[in-house]
């Protein structure tokens, strides 16, 4: 395995890349999940150090001082999250490729800093309307919420050509298989 490799994946809420992930991380010894740094609360079932390390806000504010991310941002109003490099350090000192789960902004400044050994993955569904069920079939969000994902998913979508790979996630059989090729294949040179 090559030194110091780096896997983000980026999509559209509801593209379904939290299902992807976790069958990835299942099949893919190498590759293991970079936790963020936030300032959101914990929801329920989260335990920090596992789904996130949560900060309040001075303490984040004090690692922005230090340099102690690769990329941080506001990524909703007022919440900051963040990619710590110690972080990807600790899981590359264990001989793995962190796979950092990231908006799109932040996938994009993560691939400056790593031009040569970083492969970026955007995961999209066939459509918006694709997405749309989807999202109303998961039934996590509210009228509201729902249009604003809808909405930042259609300005998202607009960056996907930068990403090395699209995987777009009509069966989820395929597009597992699709995403842990790319991946193994990364992974192998
Ligand atoms: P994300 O993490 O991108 O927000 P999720 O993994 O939560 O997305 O997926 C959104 C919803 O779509 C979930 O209810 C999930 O079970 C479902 N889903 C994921 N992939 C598929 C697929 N290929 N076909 C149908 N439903 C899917
Ligand atoms: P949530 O609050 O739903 O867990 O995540 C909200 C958004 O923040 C998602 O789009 C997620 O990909 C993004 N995110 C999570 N961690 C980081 C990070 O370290 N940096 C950036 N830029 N975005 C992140």
């Amino acid at each position: 395995m090559g030194k110091n490799k780096l896997i983000v994946i980026t999509a559209p809420s509801g593209s379904g890349k939290t299902t992807l992930v976790k069958r990835l991380l299942a099949s893919c010894p190498d590759v293991e999940f970079s936790i963020s740094a936030c300032t959101r609360l914990p929801r329920n079932g989260e335990v920090n150090g596992r789904d996130y390390y949560f900060y309040e806000e001075d303490q984040f504010k004090r690692l922005i001082e230090e340099d102690a991310f690769v990329e941080w941002e506001m990524v909703y109003s007022g919440k900051y999250y963040g990619t710590l490099k110690a972080e990807l350090q600790r899981i590359w000192d264990k001989g793995k490729i962190p796979l950092v789960d990231i908006d799109v902004q932040g996938a994009l400044a993560i691939r400056l800093k790593y031009p040569e050994n970083c492969l970026t993955i955007f995961i999209e569904t066939p459509s918006l309307e694709v997405l749309r069920e989807r999202l109303e079939a998961r039934g996590t969000e509210t009228a509201h919420s729902l249009e604003e994902r809808i909405n930042k998913a259609a300005y998202e979508l607009t960056f996907a050509p930068k990403f090395d790979q699209i995987i777009i996630n009509d069966d989820l059989a395929t597009a597992t298989h699709n995403l842990n090729n790319v991946v193994a294949e990364f992974a192998r040179n």
